[in-house]
């Protein structure tokens, strides 16, 4: 573990600097055995994991083998595409270029830097850490102070199967993103919140470092009348109450079609019990809130609207009860900034039409979901609304899917990753054009005396 207050932040990165100028990172077949160690590090680990994971969040196992070990899919993914990825792409030339050969090469970029949230403090980090060993990167990490057990178990791992002048682990909070962010980087990836990328952003601005950033949303789901609502309600409780609501994805209020509210109501209380029972504080499949500040800022939304069910805490664990809540104004609070917690607003609307102006009158959402079977309906929305991605009939999935990036617009971020995204985030298209020397046409030298006929015809 590479510890701050000892190892100067400078320096770490000049080591990785000098690291990556050895070319090792470009060989392809060093690529390939470094994710095989990542993959054999988390397998080797699972347990310590699990347990850092479980003092961070109290995440039942089930969940952290879904989302948190589901990044080995990724690593295997990643080995088994890279040589095909990694090969320069043929680009096609107009007939002027016919002695010519153009091609792309998948650069890596150099020294990257990857910052992560609490709330998947696992996947999170190693899920963008693929696509940057896969690019052919020197990776620096910092994982978010919020989730320190989990964030020393990284650290941990990281150095035992790692050289630092490679892969390094810097933890701490906010001093030591802000230590690193005043240094030269040729990539940062940042998972966080929108207040928190903008500060990002400008400090990458001062070194021109590009960046990724996933950031997170208020992300309205729509309930048409033309579903299986029963699907519909066990697909919706899953999505909102994984991890609490402490999912950047999860939805984050419903647009229910009036004719099917009281139907819909009523059913997600019933699969709240079937889910959670009638003590979800006893369930053993029901995560806590993070940290006090969380707890609190929740706790707060809780004066908004009409509770339909929950809204019991436990300040000493942690706990808020999953909760749906009717009536809440669109100026509420709870209305106003994502709630990132076990809390449902749910708002009626009597023509699509409304919801969609709601979506519109809002930042662009990191995901937005629909559930309805009309196929017009289906087309309406998804051409008359913008989001970073949008998941039909479900919800959450399409982050496991390694063929689809994933990633924000507008307020809910820049760029995307997940499979062959991933890659190409941390690579540089370079466009290398190549000529031939048996020809060489006079027509584009000076003197240009009794030319100028010819390049009207040909480019004017
Ligand atoms: P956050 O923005 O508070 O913190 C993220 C990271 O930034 C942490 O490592 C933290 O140490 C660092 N940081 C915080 N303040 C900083 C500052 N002033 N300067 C420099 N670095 C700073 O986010 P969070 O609370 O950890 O995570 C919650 C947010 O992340 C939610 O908005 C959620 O939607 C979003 N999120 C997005 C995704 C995604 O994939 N798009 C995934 C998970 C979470």
């Amino acid at each position: 573990m590479i510890n701050t207050e000892l190892s100067n932040i400078a320096e770490i990165v000049l080591n990785q600097r000098k690291f990556f100028q050895t070319s090792k990172t470009k060989d392809v077949d060093f690529r390939i055995e470094q994710l095989k160690t990542l993959k054999q590090a988390v397998i080797e680990h699972k347990q310590s994991i699990i347990q850092a994971l479980q003092a961070d969040l109290h995440k039942p196992e089930f969940e952290i083998y879904m989302t948190e070990f589901s990044i080995i899919k990724e690593v295997d993914y990643a080995i088994k595409h890279l040589k095909t990825w990694i090969k320069p792409k043929k680009a096609a030339v107009s007939w002027e270029f016919f002695s010519y050969f153009a091609q792309i090469y998948a650069e890596p970029l150099g020294v990257v830097l990857i910052i992560g949230p609490w709330n998947y403090p696992f996947n999170l980090i190693i899920s963008p850490l693929v696509g940057a060993i896969a690019a052919g990167n020197c990776t620096i990490i910092k994982p978010s102070e919020l989730a320190p057990h989990t964030s020393h178990v990284l650290a941990e791992i990281i150095a035992k199967y790692f050289d630092p002048a490679y892969i390094a682990v810097l933890e701490g909070g906010v001093e030591t993103s802000q230590e690193l962010l005043a240094e030269k980087f040729d990539h940062i990836f940042f998972t966080g919140g929108t207040a928190v990328g903008k500060i990002i952003m400008a400090a990458a601005a001062k070194h021109l470092t590009p960046v990724t950033l996933e950031l997170g949303g208020k992300s309205p789901c729509i309930v048409d009348t033309d579903i299986n609502l029963e699907h519909t309600i066990r697909r919706i409780t899953w999505g909102k109450f994984l991890n609490a609501g402490q999912t950047c994805i999860a939805p984050d209020y419903l647009l229910v079609d009036k004719k099917i509210k009281k139907d819909l109501v009523d059913g997600l209380q019933e699969c709240l019990k079937e889910f959670y029972g009638e003590q979800p504080d006893n369930s053993p499949d029901y995560a806590r809130i993070i940290n006090q500040k969380h707890f609190d800022r929740l706790v707060s939304f809780l004066k908004d609207g009409a509770i339909i069910i929950g809204a019991e805490t436990k300040p000493s664990e942690l706990y808020i009860a999953p909760t749906l809540i009717d009536n809440v104004s669109l100026v509420d609070p709870i209305m106003q900034e994502e709630i990132f917690g076990p809390l449902l607003p749910i708002i009626e609307y009597t023509n699509i039409a409304e919801a969609i102006a709601l979506i519109n009158s809002r930042p662009k959402p990191l995901a937005l979901y629909l559930f309805s079977q009309n196929k017009n309906l289906q087309k309406r929305v998804l051409q008359e609304t913008s989001s970073g991605g949008v998941c039909i009939n479900d919800t959450l999935m399409q982050f496991g899917a390694s063929s689809l990036p994933f990633g924000g617009v507008g307020d809910s971020g820049i760029g995307s990753y997940h499979g062959k995204a991933s890659f190409d985030i941390f690579s540089h298209d370079k466009s290398v054009l190549q000529n031939s020397f048996w020809l060489d046409l006079k027509w584009r030298y000076a003197p240009y005396k009794g030319k100028l006929p010819l390049i009207k015809k040909f480019l004017g």
